[in-house]
Formats: C-alpha cells, sequence, structure tokens
C-alpha cells in the first residue's frame, strides 16, 4: 500500500474515517470498508482547521475533482475520471410559473458520464480502490450504478462484476458488456443481488463496492452539495429534492454543507435547505419509517418500480437519511409509477428534459408538496436529477399521452 506523500500530492486534507454510529475513528490510511465496532458505514474526516481559500476554484476543471483538497484520494495519478460533475443548473421557467412556484431549479446529473449521478460515487471509490492496489471490484446494483463501475473499472483497467435484477432494463446490461464487465443478472430486489454478490465474492478476491459498505463513493457524491453552494454563489435553496435509493447523495450533500461552513465557504449564518426524501409508492421504506408505520425497513419488502434506482427496500444507510431528515427540517414523501410517467412527459414537453423516473418523481413530489403547503411559493425548490431517461425507455416506452389528448 502506497500512502506516502510525494509531489503529485491532490493535498488532500483527509485525515480519519469514524463510525458513523458510535464515532470511534479509524486510519484513513489503510483500507477499511465498514467499521469494525458497529459494522455500519464510516464517514471520511478532514482536517478543516487548515486554511483554505474559495479562490483555489478559479481556473479548476469544470468536474468534481476541483475540490480535490476536500475529497480522500492522496496521489493525483490515481483518479480515475470521466470527466463526472460539474453538471449545470438550469432554472424550470415553464413549470415553476404554470404551477405558482416563484423558482424551480434542477441540477441535471444526467449529463454525467454514463447518464447518471453514479459516475461521481464510482470515479472516486474506483480512483481509491486504486491508490490502494485493487485489482477488480463487484457490485450489487438496480442499474446505473452497475454501468458506472463498469465504465471506471474499463478505464482503471480493472475487473468488474456487476450483479443485477433480471428486470433491469436491457441498455444497462448492455453497457456493462461494452465495456467488458461480466454480468449477474438475479431474480429479486438489489437486496437479493447483495447477496449473489456475496456468493460471488466468497474468497474476498474483489472489493464490494455496494453503497456505504465502504467510504468514498459518499464522498464522490458529496460533491453536488459543493457545486449546489458554488454554483449558486454561496446562497442554497430552501428545499432540496433527492429520490432516495441507498441514500449516498442525500447524506453526502448534508456532510457536504456542514464541510463548507467549517472550512467557512458558506458564512456561519447561512440556513441550510430542508432536505426531502423522494420514493416509489412501490418501494418506500424510508416513508414509512419516517411517519412511524414502522420501526425501521430491515422487514421492509419492496416491489420493481419503473425507477430502478428507488427499489431499495433495506437501505444500511438508513438511519443516517433519518437523520439528515430530521436535522434539516425535511420530510419524506413517495409519488406512484402513472406520477412519475406524467412527470417525465412535463418535463420534456415543457423544458426539454428526457429524465430519468427518479427525477420526475421530484417534480411531481415537489408539486404536491407546494399543495400541502408544505412549499411556500415564494421558496426556492432544487430537484436533484440523478440521471438521464435514456436508458429507461423498455419502462416508459409509449406511454406518454398524445398531444391535445
Ligand atoms: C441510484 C439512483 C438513485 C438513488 O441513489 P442512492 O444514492 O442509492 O440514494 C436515484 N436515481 C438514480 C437515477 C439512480 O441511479
Ligand atoms: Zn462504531
Amino acid at each position: 500500500m502506497n500512502t506516502t506523500l510525494n509531489s503529485t500530492t491532490t493535498k488532500s486534507l483527509i485525515s480519519f474515517l469514524e463510525c458513523s454510529s458510535c464515532g470511534k475513528h479509524y486510519t484513513a490510511f489503510e483500507f477499511q470498508r465498514l467499521s469494525a465496532c458497529c459494522q455500519m458505514p464510516l464517514l471520511a474526516g478532514y482536517d478543516l482547521g487548515e486554511s483554505l481559500n474559495k479562490e483555489i476554484l478559479h481556473n479548476r476543471p469544470g468536474t468534481m475533482w476541483r475540490y480535490r483538497e476536500l475529497l480522500p484520494v492522496l496521489q493525483k495519478e490515481n483518479i480515475v475520471s470521466l470527466g463526472e460533475g460539474f453538471t449545470p443548473i438550469l432554472s424550470l421557467h415553464a413549470l415553476a410559473g404554470r404551477y405558482n412556484f416563484k423558482e424551480v431549479l434542477l441540477k441535471d446529473e444526467g449529463q454525467n458520464p454514463t447518464g447518471s449521478f453514479k459516475a461521481r460515487g464510482l470515479s472516486m471509490a474506483i480512483s481509491k480502490a486504486r491508490e490502494f492496489g485493487v485489482e477488480g471490484c463487484i457490485i450489487p446494483t438496480a442499474g446505473n450504478a452497475g454501468v458506472a463501475l463498469a465504465a471506471y473499472c474499463a478505464r482503471a483497467g480493472m475487473r468488474a462484476v456487476v450483479v443485477m435484477p433480471r428486470h433491469t432494463p436491457e441498455a444497462f446490461r448492455e453497457e456493462c458488456y461494452w465495456y467488458g464487465a461480466e454480468v449477474h443478472l438475479v431474480d429479486g430486489l438489489i437486496n437479493d443481488c447483495a447477496a449473489k454478490a456475496g456468493e460471488l465474492n466468497a474468497d474476498g478476491s474483489l472489493l464490494d463496492v455496494s453503497t456505504l459498505k465502504e467510504p468514498y463513493r459518499l464522498e464522490g457524491k458529496k460533491t453536488m452539495g459543493y457545486e449546489i453552494a458554488e454554483q449558486l454563489d454561496w446562497q442554497l435553496p430552501d428545499v432540496i429534492l433527492y429520490p432516495a435509493g441507498g441514500g449516498t447523495g442525500l447524506i453526502g450533500i448534508w456532510k457536504a454543507f456542514h464541510e463548507l461552513k467549517a472550512i467557512g465557504w458558506l458564512p456561519p449564518e447561512v440556513r441550510l435547505p430542508r432536505m426531502v426524501a423522494v420514493q416509489a409508492e412501490n418501494c418506500m421504506p424510508l416513508v414509512e419509517t419516517f411517519f412511524g408505520r414502522q420501526q425501521n425497513a430491515r422487514h421492509y419488502v419492496g416491489k420493481p418500480t419503473i425507477a430502478n434506482g428507488l427499489a431499495v427496500p433495506r437501505p444500511l444507510g438508513e438511519k443516517l437519511m433519518l437523520k439528515t431528515l430530521s436535522e434539516s427540517g425535511g420530510t419524506a414523501t413517495s409519488v406512484t409509477e402513472e406520477e412519475m410517467v406524467l412527470g417525465m412527459q412535463e418535463l420534456g414537453r415543457s423544458e426539454g428534459l428526457f429524465v430519468a423516473p427518479e427525477g420526475a418523481a421530484l417534480w411531481m413530489a415537489a408539486r404536491k408538496l407546494l399543495a400541502s403547503g408544505y412549499i411556500l411559493p415564494e421558496e426556492q425548490v432544487l430537484l436533484l436529477n440523478t440521471g438521464s431517461g435514456q436508458k429507461y425507455m423498455e419502462n416508459v416506452k409509449g406511454k406518454y399521452k398524445v398531444k391535445n389528448e
């Protein structure tokens, strides 16, 4: 293992890993997966006392790597990049006007390599894997994470094994093959894929990069929080809606805002957004726990949804997601399959955006939360569109309504 800093260092301020459950610290300079103490996710901690002027961002490339001091990769040559991050934030003027919102913004993560925000997490995880000398990775996935893993492993010259539900649209599987990945299909949802991945990797020869089972995908996803702050000139929206599966984006964005406050890039008095988790009615474990209809998601049984990324019935990061919702004054809500189709259609026709059903769910959730009074008309709302609609064609083909019908 190579942890010696040399002239090609990124000057990463990473300093420790912390158990998200009990706070115990671990070294960030040896490979870690779940915390040894509680078998829970580890969170990366940085030396944020170091003075870091945000002027350093000037002239940096328009990718998530512009924040390299706040990221865990130690040496530049380990970075495995396809140009991920710094996606545009678009204002949805037509829809906002029609439905009486002051402003609705959409950060379009569909413009990332491989068409989803999974690129951020896997770019980071594979970069760290390379730094630790890993030769191959395995991932249980609902679709997008598998494609991203396959692409970044190809780029890094690593072996990739992807385990996905049999019902996943073919486009996801096909793209994995083009990157040279090995694909296994499983009857069931992502939790069944995780069990299969465990069997396939019984000898532990591959690094399992399942959501939150290693600390670095989260560090990639958190860069969305940095970008929202920087792109909005260090002001934050009132409400952020996020389509929650395993929850890395939700947890990561919240972590990012706190890190930005700690280094003084966000003024101390800034009000952090209310974070809203949106799920599919077919699989809404977090909504059920949030509203007290179950103690936790450990035994939740979900059904498939056209928003494949939301079919995560028993998320390991449930507690961290709930913590984000409660600390931020957020909430959880769900939308139906039909509503997602309608949302895709509205975003397509009125804004020229062909979003993933996960992203469409956010727009429909925003409409409902405005109607219920949770969102006020004068508030600024940001939708985190996590993916492009392209690979979901099989799920939504022909479901649009003919114009003027
Ligand atoms: C994976 C995924 C999600 C859910 O992301 P988590 O980090 O698991 O919460 C949402 N939307 C899309 C398009 C995804 O691929
Ligand atoms: Zn612990």
